[in-house]
């Protein structure tokens, strides 16, 4: 199975764990616009404010995408999604 999660934020890191649960050998790919890892959206303005350090804004650190097997694609956007129907 390939899984293809767009945004690598919080919903994506929790999908992740939760495909990793029952599936520990599927594809996993994450797509982000953004180039950095997922991090706290709610810790942006303490960051802003100098109150909060670069390191502590991030959810999961790399190792993390690396013990999930996951291979992620920062810094690239999703234009389009065509769905094929499989039969059978
Ligand atoms: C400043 C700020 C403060 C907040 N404070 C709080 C708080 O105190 N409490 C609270 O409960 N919530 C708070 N929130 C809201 C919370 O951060 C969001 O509910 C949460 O981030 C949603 O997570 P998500 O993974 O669903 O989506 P998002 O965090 O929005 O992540 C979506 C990701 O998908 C990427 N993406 C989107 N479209 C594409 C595409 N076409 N191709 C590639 N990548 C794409 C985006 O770049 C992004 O990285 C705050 C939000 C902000 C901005």
């Amino acid at each position: 199975m390939r899984y293809v999660i767009i945004g690598n934020s919080y919903a994506g890191i929790s999908t992740v764990e939760a495909i990793r649960n029952f599936d520990k050998e599927g594809e996993i790919i994450i797509i982000s616009d953004e180039p950095y890892l997922a991090y706290g959206r709610p810790l942006i303005s303490y960051w802003m404010g100098g109150d909060w350090e670069t390191k502590h804004m991030y959810y999961r650190d790399k190792a993390f995408y690396d013990t999930m097997n996951v291979n992620l694609r920062l810094n690239t956007k999703v234009k389009t999604i065509v769905a094929k129907m499989q039969r059978g």
